[in-house]
């Protein structure tokens, strides 16, 4: 029985989770995911950031979006100012705001959860918001509001559709609960004003989607995309739901699959196929096709002399 005992620290490492075994300097090379499946950080990144094995659409920060989603990786990020951290001076038993704040900071190396940048999409000019959801839970504060307001602002301007990638649990009652709710408002209003001009907006959830954000600015683009059957979609949480109305609902509630179903989601589009599916519903928006069925056509005709000679 020895030569059992002798072997078995062997056996149960060869079968303990591949992750266990490396190293420390290995670990950084690989991304674990919730299917146990270990893939090279290198491969992962190559396959936009979606496991291999199980398909599974991994939440990625914004600037890891706008690097898959602009041509060649390239684009300019829209400043939208320094609106103040804390003006109510939040404290909750969980601490200071703004302490929180700076560990988010840390965290992720951005200043908040939401950028914009512009940048071309097949070669249109286009502006394009994203929502890092391990800042803060994708939640809304003024700065956010500030930032959306600005690459509207921006859109607007330039004339350039507009495209947010948005993650969010909600408005961020830390910042203020009066002036995180005042941004749902701010976020209508510039909606409202890229109808007015004629600017296509489209949003697509790259991750879970809820509470005020998709009470105010997920709610009123041109068209709503998801890119994972899975990522959630709704207002008030499941367990809130179930609470109210005393009966369990179905495991597919509020997925964006169900919603989708359901009317509340014009699409569900992978992420490998985002660029060209959106750039796709932009040019149909803009008329672009046309435009270039008209030059076509031009050339043609000023080619008629030509041929006639
Ligand atoms: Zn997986």
């Amino acid at each position: 029985m020895n030569w059992i005992k002798r072997l078995a620290p062997g056996i149960k490492a060869l079968l303990s989770p591949l992750k266990k075994r490396l190293g420390e300097g290995e670990k950084s090379l690989w991304k674990n995911c919730s299917c146990g499946k270990l893939t090279l950080k290198d491969d992962f990144k190559k396959n936009l950031f979606e496991c291999p094995h199980c398909f599974k659409t991994h939440l990625i920060s914004c600037r890891q979006r706008f690097n898959i989603f602009f041509d060649n990786s390239d684009y300019t990020i829209i400043d939208y100012g320094s609106p103040p951290d804390d003006p109510s001076k939040w404290t909750d038993p969980r601490g200071k705001y703004v302490d929180r704040l700076k560990a988010a900071r840390k965290k992720t190396g951005e200043n908040e959860t939401m950028l914009f940048a512009t940048g071309l999409l097949n070669g249109m000019q286009c502006t394009v918001g994203a929502m890092d959801f391990s800042f803060f839970g994708g939640s809304v504060s003024p700065a956010v509001g500030e930032c959306f307001l600005s690459g509207a602002e921006h859109s607007i301007k330039n004339k350039q559709p507009m495209i947010l990638f948005a993650t969010s649990g909600g408005m961020r009652m830390e910042s203020g609960s009066i002036l995180s709710l005042q941004q749902m408002v701010r976020m209508t209003i510039a909606c409202q004003e890229l109808k007015k001009n004629k600017i296509p907006f489209i949003l697509c959830a790259g991750g879970h989607v809820m509470g005020g954000t998709t009470a105010s600015v997920s709610s009123l683009a041109d068209i709503l995309i998801s890119e994972s059957k899975e990522f959630l979609w709704g207002f008030s949480g499941k367990r809130i739901i179930e609470q109210n109305l005393r009966e369990k609902l179905g495991k597919e509630v509020q997925t964006s699959a169900w919603v989708f179903e359901h009317g509340g989601l014009d699409k569900i589009v992978p992420r490998k196929d985002l660029r060209s599916e959106i750039y796709n519903i932009l040019s149909i928006l803009l008329k672009v096709k046309e435009k270039e069925i008209n030059n076509t056509s031009n050339v043609a005709s000023n080619n008629k002399p030509l041929q006639a000679s």
